[in-house]
């Protein structure tokens, strides 16, 4: 199983049919800053709030593939909708993704670690590689929960289609600056942010628990994220649905799960205990100082 996950990987060539998109949607990015509109930002703003941090954030990565929290099956259908207007893929591919991320950090079975380059673990990985076309065998393996569940095997097929409609709707309202900013451009800056965390946060920034990985805590990926780039706090206790420890690491999609919570909608939420923090930062007062001696 190892070796497969190596091999779909690392060893394909160019995936046109990805690289054809995503090369249209830079197309598109481009061109959104020569038909500027103030509406049409507006909505790329709040859109990318929806998709980003409702969507990938608090949907996709906390409650999917982490389950850090539980919420009513139409809660969990709505985020994953917010999701797909992402454009990072059928949510199942996302999470069976993010689990074997998880399961193999920093090692050759690791989908977009930046000890394989750091262009690779930023963006190559999606064009040169096979992304997240994992076979059923592996989909089965790391995601049975979300594959006895017919309505995201539907939604992981057909995920392109709730963005598709939006943006025909919109380009119908409001013409080439609504199609180009809250599609193109969103979609565009949202993938490069979600891929900060898989490049950036492994490689820059502080590391509060001493894992066996390269992760780390970048706040400016945390702010650009809504909150994911508090990722070494998270590779130390991946089911916690808190990322941002402290009340100073900035982290919405927190705020957003304990909006959720105050609405009797999210219940069961993981968090890291103070006990473990306190031992992690005992711990690394301990390693400072001894290298300062
Ligand atoms: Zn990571
Ligand atoms: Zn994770």
């Amino acid at each position: 199983m190892q070796n497969e996950v190596i091999l779909t990987q690392r060893k394909t060539g160019i995936n046109w049919t990805t690289t054809s998109f995503m090369v249209i949607f830079h197309i598109g990015a481009i061109a959104a800053l020569f038909n500027f509109s103030g509406r049409a930002f507006l909505l790329t703003f709040l859109l990318w709030i929806v998709s980003g941090g409702l969507g990938i954030g608090m949907g996709f990565h906390r409650l999917l593939t982490h389950r850090g929290y539980k919420v009513p099956k139409a809660v969990e259908y709505f985020l994953t909708l917010c999701g797909t207007l992402a454009l990072e893929g059928g949510q199942i591919d996302w999470v069976v993704t993010h689990r074997i991320h998880h399961a193999f950090t920093e090692k050759d079975g690791d989908p977009h670690t930046p000890r394989h380059g750091v262009w690779w673990s930023h963006m190559g990985w999606i064009l040169t590689g096979t992304a997240q076309q994992w076979n059923e065998k592996i989909m089965r393996k790391y995601a049975p929960d979300l594959m006895k569940d017919k309505f995201h095997l539907l939604i992981n097929r057909f995920y392109w289609i709730p963005l598709t409609v939006l943006g025909i709707s919109l380009f119908f309202i409001g013409g080439w600056p609504m199609l180009l900013w809250p599609i193109f451009f969103r979609v565009v800056f949202g993938l490069h942010m979600t891929w900060l965390v898989n490049s950036a946060t492994h490689l820059w920034g502080t590391r509060r628990f001493e894992t066996t990985d390269d992760s780390t805590n970048l706040w400016w990926v945390a702010l650009v994220t809504f909150g994911e780039g508090w990722h070494n706090n998270h590779h130390a206790h991946p089911v916690a649905a808190r990322h941002g420890i402290k009340w100073y690491e900035v982290d919405f999609n927190w705020y957003g799960i304990t909006l959720l919570k105050w609405l009797g909608l999210a219940t069961a939420i993981k968090t890291i205990s103070q006990t473990d923090i306190e031992e992690a930062e005992a711990s690394k007062l301990n390693r400072t100082l001894a290298k300062a001696a």
